[in-house]
């Protein structure tokens, strides 16, 4: 223990009880308004609708704060408890050259997280969602996604992992700044392929069949002077009933995916409307801008990382006895979170802020009754709170508050 090891453990202290008393906030908010629906939706969502909305509300915050717990007892362990020091003995004895040292470590540290969170994820989608009517995945079909999804974190992150640890030993002090470019790099070439290659893995995309809908679309698409390649409708239905509606891919492969449980759900004006929304983040460079923040923030934090890494008080303070570039990258990942999360309400309000924007556009370029009638219908289908605790809805949501972002396009 050093003076770094008090600074993280307050650090960690003060986000886990920031967490707790903003999720009990939240609780006691909604079940105090679970008995009245908000004057401005009582035409439209019914006291049945509203109770099972806080009721959802209420699991699901509660469930959030078992995970905060968990990760809690694992960053612990981890750290304090001597867990990191004994996998890396493990990795040291299977490896010799320290890029694939550093590999083990990173890949033992995620095998080990992973599956202490594995009945976490099984548990929201059986127990949670299903007793609410959303789920529609199989155990089945559950592990065959788990699958996939690690066979693809293997084979686009072990090598960028290797690209990173190979930098950060071989390229001097300035390693950060070459590092950068490699993560830019990959996540502009992950959005290049995810539309292409990963996404169809998981969904099968079918072009937009309704002739009257397609035509609204082109429309729309024609006024805002927008270009895409497709009109392609997923089939999220096999997985959950809540619906959505996306953009993908660069420049002249642009394409638009409408979940078919939105389509199943919304006239044909809503979900030009909705369409229309999602246009203004594109139209208003939201997605540019957010990514570029993204992206400023991930080059301070590697800098900062070069420098603590060659701080020998940086391992000591979270009980590691030996320091290497791969266990600096994983404890790098085990402390930013707990002192970035004072950040969490400055992103949340820039999203906010983006949504607003959004909808104006869509008002502008459809219909703002369309769009609120629209998000009448997902609020309710989707069981979301109408009545967030302001503080909670002000730290954590990307999204304004129903009545708040109803009202405006009732204005607009
Ligand atoms: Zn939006």
């Amino acid at each position: 223990m050093n003076a770094f090891s008090l600074v993280f453990l307050a650090a960690l202290v003060l986000a886990t009880a920031t967490r707790s008393w903003l999720a009990a906030r939240h609780i006691g908010h909604v079940r105090a308004h679970s008995a009245e629906v908000p004057r401005e939706f009582a035409n439209d969502i019914g006291i049945d609708a509203h109770r099972k909305a806080a009721e959802y509300t209420i699991a699901k915050t509660r469930f959030a704060l078992v995970g905060v717990m968990v990760d809690v007892a694992v960053i612990l362990a981890l750290t304090f408890g001597g867990a990191l020091q004994a996998l890396d003995g493990v990795a040291a004895g299977w490896t010799a050259g320290s890029v694939t040292r550093g590999l083990a470590l990173i890949a033992l540290v995620i095998a080990v997280t992973t599956a202490i969170e594995l009945p976490l994820g099984l548990y929201r989608v059986f127990v949670i969602e299903q007793r609410f009517g959303f789920n529609k995945m199989t155990l089945k079909l559950y592990f065959i996604d788990f699958a996939k999804s690690a066979l693809l974190a293997a084979a686009f992150g072990a090598p960028l992992a290797a690209a990173v640890l190979w930098v950060m030993e071989r390229m001097g002090n300035y390693w950060w700044a070459y590092a950068w470019v490699l993560w830019v790099a990959f996540n502009l070439l992950t959005l290049a392929v995810y539309p292409v290659w990963i996404a169809p893995l998981f969904n099968k995309f079918s072009p937009m069949q309704d002739p009257e809908l397609r035509e609204r679309v082109e429309r729309l698409l024609h006024r805002c002077g927008f270009r895409v390649k497709g009109l392609m409708v997923m089939d999220g239905s096999r997985r959950s009933t809540h619906g959505n509606a996306y953009f993908t891919g660069f420049g002249a492969a642009k394409r638009i995916v409408f979940f078919d449980t939105l389509l199943a759900r919304l006239d044909p004006p809503e979900v030009e409307a909705v369409l229309a929304h999602e246009l203004g983040h594109f139209k208003l460079r939201h997605v540019m801008k957010r990514m570029t923040w993204v992206f400023l923030a991930s080059l301070a934090f590697l800098w900062l990382l070069g420098s603590l890494m060659q701080q020998d008080w940086f391992y000591r303070g979270l009980n590691v006895a030996t320091p290497s570039t791969g266990m600096a990258l994983i404890l790098f990942f085990i402390v930013v979170p707990q002192f970035a999360f004072l950040l969490q309400p400055l992103g949340a309000m820039y999203s906010r802020k983006h949504e607003f924007e959004a909808d104006q556009f869509a008002a502008r370029n459809a219909s703002a009754p369309d769009l609120a009638s629209a998000l009448v219908k997902l609020y309710k289908d989707n069981a979301s709170t109408l009545t967030p605790d302001p503080l909670h809805s002000a730290f954590y949501d990307s999204h304004p508050p129903a009545v708040i972002r109803i009202a405006r396009l009732k204005r607009a």
